[in-house]
């Protein structure tokens, strides 16, 4: 009944205020925090509950909405009211199309609410994964790559959607996932375990979305390899459930390093890389960004361009799900400014940018675990399957 009533509230809202959705690939205007604030204080949930907006904020592709706790009339975690409130915002202003949004209740986020969290001593006994047949440098550590996006079901409008807008022929959703693919590479190269969060493999063949697996989302990959549902329903929609996933999937087979690429974008005016941990997610986080962010930025100086911009190592405040929901040291890459057509879009056009970034990636982890590695390279070890199947091993 409740549920009935929100739809109902929120179809009323929409048919008298909202502008058409935007569908295409143009790229609508950036919404600033005055008019979500206004927006939502407009919004019948809040105005029926007495709700209102104690904060709006931008970080990165990260969208942090803190309501006040009259939005919880009962004081507790409600999914369909961020349900409909996430749908009325991305149908405003196509914010999932820019950002990737957290709520948050009295500065809290929602699972202090009640928001179910898996719990893992429930599930199935975690999977054993085979070390690399390689030895090195990093022999024995588990590296979780999760590169951000991908298609997802769009269960507003019943279609496959791509995540992100393309600037130039750049998409994230794909080039993410390019890029780590020779991240991949070079770790098993240096005898590391690679859990993949999405398919790398270009050749896994086609998906349930008629386009092949490896452009599909890091949900839709769970859903392939039969993980359990608590894995990749983690959240109301199956847009933010895809962002859960990915921490979700690192924390069962028991990573030790959580690594999400992504690629920016603001107003065309931006440019370098920026690298975000989440305040408490686990102490070595830190340590973690500033090591790969400090040989990405240097690799890149000393390599490509001696003017890259460094935006620095950024402290999140449960900003992004990805990193706050990941249980070991984990950071969150924004490499560089889609939307900015130079240099940023420019040199993601450009393989050997790619490969030094995959390969500094790499050398920033090393540093991280202490340990030298020499000769990094891209070049595809043997591989043998169960480097793709996440599923468990027997
Ligand atoms: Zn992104």
């Amino acid at each position: 009944m409740k549920k009935i009533t929100l739809i109902l509230a929120g179809l009323i809202f929409f048919l008298s205020v909202a502008p058409t959705p935007v569908h295409s690939n143009s790229r609508a205007s950036i919404p600033d925090d005055a008019q979500i604030t206004d927006f939502l204080n407009h919004h019948p949930l809040l105005v029926e509950s007495g709700a209102s907006v104690l904060d709006v904020y931008f970080q990165g592709e990260a969208l942090v909405i803190n309501l006040d706790q009259y939005i919880l009339p009962q004081g507790e975690f409600d999914e369909d009211i961020f349900t409909q409130l996430q749908a009325d915002l991305d149908k405003a202003f196509d914010i999932n199309r820019r950002f990737m949004t957290t709520f948050k209740v009295e500065g809290q986020t929602l699972d202090h609410w009640g928001q179910p969290m898996p719990v893992f001593e429930d599930l199935i006994k975690p999977p054993e994964i085979l070390d690399s047949t390689r030895s090195g440098p990093l022999s024995g550590v588990k590296v979780a790559l999760s590169p951000g996006h991908g298609l997802y079901w769009n269960e507003y409008y019943g279609e496959w959607w791509w995540q992100r807008s393309e600037f130039w022929g750049i998409r994230e959703d794909t080039l993410n996932s390019e890029i780590m693919r020779y991240v991949q590479f070079a770790l098993i190269n240096q005898g590391a375990m690679v859990i993949q969060l999405r398919q790398f493999n270009p050749n896994a063949g086609i998906g349930v979305s008629g386009y092949p697996t490896w452009q599909e989302n890091s949900r839709q990959y769970a859903i392939a390899a039969g993980l359990p549902a608590t894995i990749y329903d983690g959240s109301s929609t199956n847009y933010n459930s895809d962002i859960r996933t990915r921490p979700y999937m690192a924390n069962y087979y028991g990573a030790d390093i959580f690594l999400s690429l992504h690629n920016n974008g603001w107003d065309g005016t931006l440019t370098g890389t920026e690298t975000y941990y989440d305040h408490d997610n686990n102490p070595w986080s830190l340590y973690l960004a500033y090591s790969v962010h400090n040989r990405i930025i240097s690799t890149i100086k000393g390599q490509y361009d001696l003017d890259w911009w460094s935006r620095g190592v950024k402290k999140s405040y449960d900003a992004y799900g990805e990193i706050n929901y990941a249980q070991m040291p984990a950071i969150l890459i924004e490499l560089a400014f889609m939307d900015t057509f130079y240099p940023d879009n420019t040199y993601l056009h450009d393989e050997a940018f790619k490969i030094i970034t995959a390969k500094a990636i790499v050398a920033g982890i090393c540093d991280f675990r202490g340990v030298t590695c020499q000769d990094i390279s891209v070049v595809p070890p043997e591989l043998n399957h169960r480097y793709y199947l996440p599923r468990i091993m027997r």
